[in-house]
């Protein structure tokens, strides 16, 4: 799995309140979001996760493009 809890994530679409920077929460089948603008809780399914998520934030404290993010092989 590429994601953790703890993770800050992008989306394609940012929420209505003016945030696109989420915290997950959960991962498994459903993946359980905090919005860091609002704090509103949003769960998506694994697969429309895998569609909508953009960008993370690595260790470094940089978000970075998803299909460059491999951090099992840093
Ligand atoms: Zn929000």
């Amino acid at each position: 799995m590429k994601y953790k809890i703890g993770d800050i994530v992008t989306l394609k679409k940012g929420h209505p309140c003016g945030e696109n920077k989420w915290e997950i929460l959960r991962t498994g089948v459903d993946i359980k979001l905090k919005c860091l603008g609002c704090e509103k809780i949003v769960w998506l399914s694994r697969i429309d996760f895998d569609k909508r998520i953009r960008k993370i934030k690595d260790r470094n404290g940089k978000f970075i493009s998803i299909v460059h993010y491999h951090p099992e092989e840093e």
